[in-house]
């Protein structure tokens, strides 16, 4: 720990989004890890931000500290948006990311590219155990794959093609060039310039 640099706690439990909310984050707070000793949330809030509150509020309030959250969800054209909020659980409670990117494929067999449109929303959130809080935005527009692509990443990762990137999946990508363009990119790097 630093002097002069805040130490928050984190208030997500995925280990694939700590490792990269540290990454982005690492220069501007100190990040302790989330307390084991303290139970699973039930992200049953119907927004992305409404989950993103209640992981950071639980910390916080056991913490006594400032907790940083994420809450991200795959919005997918074709099927009007969803999976959206239930992106973790898309192919059933308990779902692998392999199981939710079978699904995926599955459900958008025989859609061509320019009816595979699809976006990354992550709300990242800072709250502190008096209420305050911090909410910032990111998106990355793209296309759903018609086949996995790749092994970095996570999730979704094998079947997300960024508009913005240099043409293959996110999982074709290295760390760095995932987050210069990434949904989680760039809401932390939202949260950092309004810290
Ligand atoms: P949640 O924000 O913990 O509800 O996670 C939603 C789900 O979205 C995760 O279980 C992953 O499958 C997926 N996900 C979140 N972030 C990413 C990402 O950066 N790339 C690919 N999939 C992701």
């Amino acid at each position: 720990m630093t002097a002069d640099r805040p130490q928050v706690v984190m208030a997500s439990a995925n280990p694939d989004k700590v490792a990269e909310i540290a990454l982005l984050m690492q220069d501007v707070v100190d990040i302790a890890p989330r307390p084991p000793e303290i139970p699973d949330v039930v992200e049953d809030a119907d927004t992305l931000e409404g989950n993103a509150r209640l992981k950071a509020k639980a910390i916080a309030d056991a913490t006594g500290m400032p907790a940083i959250a994420d809450d991200t969800g795959l919005e997918i054209d074709h099927l009007d948006g969803a999976p959206g909020v239930y992106t973790a659980r898309f192919a059933g409670e308990g779902a692998t990311y392999a199981d939710n990117v079978a699904k995926t494929l599955e459900v958008l067999d025989g859609v061509a590219m320019q009816g595979r449109t699809a976006r990354f929303r992550t709300v990242a959130l800072l709250r502190h155990p008096n209420g305050e809080e911090l909410v910032c935005h990111g998106v990355v527009e793209g296309h759903i794959a018609l086949e996995p692509s790749g092994d970095g990443g996570f999730g979704y990762d094998p079947i997300f093609i960024p508009v913005d990137g240099p043409g293959g999946t996110f999982a074709e990508m290295d760390p760095e060039a995932k987050h210069a363009i990434s949904h989680r990119g760039r809401a932390f790097r939202a949260l950092k310039d309004a810290l």
